[in-house]
């Protein structure tokens, strides 16, 4: 059921977007499920959005009317705490989520700060480009932060909409990349996506095969798997990162970290100047994500998709 609201008085530095397309973020299916139990119901999803300004406030002196412009994760920030200032908004401990206790991109509008809200480049169609605005910039940030280059062995973990995008980004770095997936049928694509190697993770085998081989491994897995192994996978100084969210507590043992000074880490999505950065770097490279579109109106048939893991590689709504 389509729900109506009245969203009041545009703030001074709001903008609002008339929406044309918004991603479905495995995130919006952890939400509409309550998995993180900070869900607030009634609930519209979507923080993977692009459409064109219809309003901004007195205060906004970046935007026009008509632009095209992209909304990810993130909808505001303190604006003056050290994060902030430092232009890490994202992690701002006042953060606030697109669709986290406001209503989100599955909608004819949405409104945010307008620190959050970005130019798309010409060079970028709006449907393969909605889902760069979290998955995009959620994998390219810890490869920025990490350094990743031509002498880097990076492995990608779960071939998603997080992880499509990840090989891309991995290959442009000049990175050595391998993908690791619990889907066979992915291999072909995984490849042409920029993949050297393929490795089915669900084969312990080739699990052994691959062990001390890594600088960096990126997981966007939304499930419970046996770290242990993804850190022998390690070389030594190597790291093991999480943009995915398993349900369970991670657990290792200590002694691979000990003795290979092996770390694991993980990131939220990135800075709006990150997000910027990120898509000029698509814009100019070529990263798209490989997508499925959905009329709006059908978005719960879409979340069906996404939820059996059906969609190759993100299911896409549109207005
Ligand atoms: P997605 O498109 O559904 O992809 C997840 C992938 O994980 C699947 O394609 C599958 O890859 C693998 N997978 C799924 N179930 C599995 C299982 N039981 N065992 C092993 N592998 C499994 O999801 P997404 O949108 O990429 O999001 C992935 C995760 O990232 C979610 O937890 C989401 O909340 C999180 N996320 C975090 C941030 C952040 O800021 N850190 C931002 C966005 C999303 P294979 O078929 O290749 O195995
Ligand atoms: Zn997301």
């Amino acid at each position: 059921m389509p729900l109506r609201y009245d969203p009041d008085k545009l703030g001074t530095h709001e903008v609002e977007i008339a929406i044309t397309h918004c991603g479905i973020c495995h995130s919006d299916i952890h939400l509409i499920a309550n998995d993180w139990g900070i869900s607030q119901y009634p609930f519209i999803p979507g923080h993977e959005i692009i459409g064109t300004v219809s309003a901004f406030g007195p205060e906004v002196r970046s935007l026009e009317v008509g632009q095209r412009v992209g909304l990810g994760w993130q909808s505001n920030s303190c604006g003056h705490c050290e994060w902030c200032m430092a232009g890490e908004e994202n992690l701002c401990p006042d953060s606030e989520g697109t669709c986290v206790h406001r209503h989100g991109g599955y909608a004819d509008l949405v409104r945010a700060d307008a620190r959050f809200v970005v130019p798309i480049p010409d060079a970028l169609e709006s449907e393969n480009a909605a889902p760069l605005l979290c998955a995009g910039i959620t994998v390219y940030n810890p490869m920025r932060i990490r350094g990743v280059n031509p002498s880097s062995r990076v492995g990608i973990v779960g071939i998603g909409g997080l992880g499509h995008l990840a090989i891309q980004f991995a290959r442009i770095f000049g990175a050595e990349v391998t993908a690791f997936s619990t889907s066979v049928a992915k291999e072909e694509e995984a490849r042409a996506l920029g993949a050297h190697y393929f490795v089915n993770s669900r084969e312990s085998k080739a699990m052994k095969d691959v062990a001390g081989s890594l600088d960096f491994i990126l997981t966007t897995v939304n499930a419970d798997q046996d770290w242990g192994t993804f850190v022998q996978a390690l070389r030594p100084n190597g790291t093991l990162w999480f943009v995915g969210v398993p349900p369970s507590p991670v657990s290792v043992h200590a002694f691979p970290l000990i003795s290979g000074l092996r770390t694991i880490g993980g990131s939220p999505v990135g800075s709006p100047a990150r997000l910027r950065d990120m898509l000029d770097v698509a814009a100019r490279h070529g990263v798209k994500a490989k997508t499925e579109l959905f009329p709006m109106e059908k978005a719960n048939e879409a979340i069906e998709k996404v939820k059996k893991g059906k969609v190759r590689y993100r299911a896409v709504l549109a207005n």
